[in-house]
């Protein structure tokens, strides 16, 4: 194999997310979603579909989760298994469900100037 074809040294990979509004039916929706209501998370980049909004509250309940839900986690940790996570207000019964769709390459000198130590390397 030559160099061109191996990985470069400095990748990691990040989960692709998908956060779907569910609205059970019946219910008052105060935060302005609508079933099916939805964006796409890749790398550090939502991406709404055109003409759809979302909430800034409901986004400030999910918002702390996406960083960890884009990475690999134990199986055993309710990171892994959770998905769907309550509106901010209390009064409004609309959820959020959490999708990891698919992985996405990075490289770490493409994202960050600082540079990668050796101490970090996942070979010890
Ligand atoms: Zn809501």
């Amino acid at each position: 194999m030559s160099a061109s074809q191996e990985p470069k040294p400095d990748t990691f990979d990040l989960y692709d997310l998908r956060v779907e509004v569910i609205c059970p039916r019946g219910e008052r929706i105060l935060c302005g979603a609508k079933e099916g209501d939805n964006f796409i998370l890749q790398g550090e980049m939502l991406h709404l579909p055109d003409g759809q909004g979302f909430s800034i509250y409901s986004l400030g309940a999910i918002l702390p989760l996406l960083a960890a839900k884009q990475r690999e986690t134990h199986p055993h940790d309710w990171m892994s298994t959770d998905a769907e996570i309550a509106c901010l207000d209390p009064n409004c019964k609309s959820r959020l469900k959490i999708v990891r769709t698919g992985l996405r390459t990075f490289s770490h000198a493409e994202v960050t100037s600082v540079p990668l130590l050796a101490s970090t390397s996942i070979d010890g």
